[in-house]
């Protein structure tokens, strides 16, 4: 009988845990190492948006498969996966946007995503939010949203039922030639593989294991407002802002910040600039608007708000697969990582265990790049379907 393969999972976010999982599912011997807490890191600070309202093939290969799993976990421990559509719109005199919106629902329509343009009285009619400044809308009905904090939950549970040894609580660096983890730079047990999903940090972790990769962290920030909202997921463009139900209300936030985040030295809570703007975006989008033009409903409040970190690449693609000799990245998800875990865990693993077979697209591998471009950040939600 073969001896089972032996890796490392470094990082368990939602990509680690379902990676780490997937691979214990296929046989493997895996050790998890988590220097904080399982969950703790940009898993536990994500909106939890999932759609598959994509407009290149590879990307909806991946995100058909993501959803697919999301339905078949939900009822599983805590975690739920909520049906809602996903509305992405351009306001009134920003004809920049609506035309990107046309011709990116165009090409999800290529890819035969149940995705449809409409304007301001039939988004009106069909949902409980304002759209007497809305230009154009798309409407994805393949769309929802889940707590990915209930995720991370479920999948320790999995990863623990399935074998997975868990290391929490050490910062672990990396070692290339063989593959291996240290602690305090002593090398831990020996390993055929090492998947490297630490998130914004496994830049660092592979260069200074000599396998720069191009990764840049941005910061990116989210509230939950209390106010009574049973409406859809909206992405607006023009405003570049988004908000989701929640059990206490909603959940807003927002794209990019123009300034890199020093990793060692970032700042976790919401500005006050980001409450207030985001706050407003929530009282304009959830005020249902009476003939007489007024616009109705409670002001809201923030319950909480927080920043969290995401990872961004030169062209807006992950960099998913080896990078050396039995060593393996899984980052760069520009906003991303959580809707697209259940298929990567799946398809990572197939990759670190099998002979070379692969069903990660080449547009994702990691080694396209030297891992020293110098680029900007263009933030995950846009209006061009990628
Ligand atoms: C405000 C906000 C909203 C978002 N909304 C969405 C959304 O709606 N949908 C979506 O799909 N995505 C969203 N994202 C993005 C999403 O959070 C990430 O893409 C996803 O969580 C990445 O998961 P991960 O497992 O790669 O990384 P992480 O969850 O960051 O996990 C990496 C782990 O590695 C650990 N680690 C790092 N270095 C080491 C080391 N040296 N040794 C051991 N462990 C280490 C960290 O502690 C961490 O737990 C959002 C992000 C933010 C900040």
């Amino acid at each position: 009988m073969d001896t089972p393969a032996r890796v490392a999972v470094v990082g368990a976010g939602a990509v680690g845990l379902t990676t780490a999982f997937d691979l214990a599912e296929r046989g493997a011997r895996v050790t998890l190492f988590e220097r904080d807490t399982p969950g703790g890191g940009s898993t536990g600070r994500a909106a939890g948006i999932c759609y598959d309202a994509y407009a290149e093939d590879i990307d909806v290969a991946v995100a058909d498969s993501a959803m697919a799993r999301f339905r078949r976990l939900s009822g599983e421990g805590e975690f739920v996966f909520h049906e809602t559509p996903y509305v992405f719109l351009a306001r009134e005199g920003d004809d920049a946007a609506a035309a990107a919106l046309e011709e990116s629902v165009e090409r999800m329509r290529v890819h035969d995503r149940a995705v449809s343009l409409v304007g301001a009285d039939e988004l009106a009619a069909r949902f409980p939010i304002r759209t007497d400044d809305v230009l154009l809308a798309g409407v994805a009905e393949n769309a929802g949203w889940a707590d990915p904090a209930a995720y991370a939950d479920l999948f320790v549970e999995k990863c623990e039922s399935a074998g997975v040894e868990f290391r929490v609580g050490d910062a672990v660096s990396l070692r290339t030639d063989p593959p291996g983890v240290a602690v305090d730079d002593v090398l831990t047990a020996r390993f055929d593989a090492v998947v490297v999903a630490a998130g914004v940090h496994s830049r660092r972790l592979l260069a200074e294991a000599g396998h720069p990769i191009a990764l840049k962290p941005y910061r990116a920030q989210a509230l939950v407002a209390d106010c009574d909202y049973r409406g859809p997921t909206v992405y607006d463009a023009t405003d570049e802002s988004y908000l989701r139900p929640h059990p206490a209300g909603v959940l807003a936030g927002d794209g990019v910040e123009p300034v890199e985040p020093d990793l060692d030295d970032w700042d976790p809570t919401a500005d006050d600039w980001f409450v207030a703007d985001a706050l407003d975006a929530v009282r304009h989008r959830t005020a249902v608007v009476d003939p007489s033009g007024a616009a109705a409903g409670a002001a809201p409040t923030a319950d909480r708000a927080w920043a969290g970190l995401c990872g961004a690449t030169p062209d807006r693609n992950p960099l998913v697969g080896p990078v050396a000799e039995g060593v393996f990245v899984a980052a760069g998800w520009h906003g991303h990582g959580f809707m697209w875990s259940p298929a990567i865990g799946e398809r990572l693993a197939e990759a670190v265990l099998g002979d070379g077979q692969t069903s990660i697209p080449d547009a994702f591998d990691p080694r396209r790049f030297d891992g020293d471009e110098e680029f900007a950040v263009v933030e995950g939600m846009t209006l061009d379907g990628e």
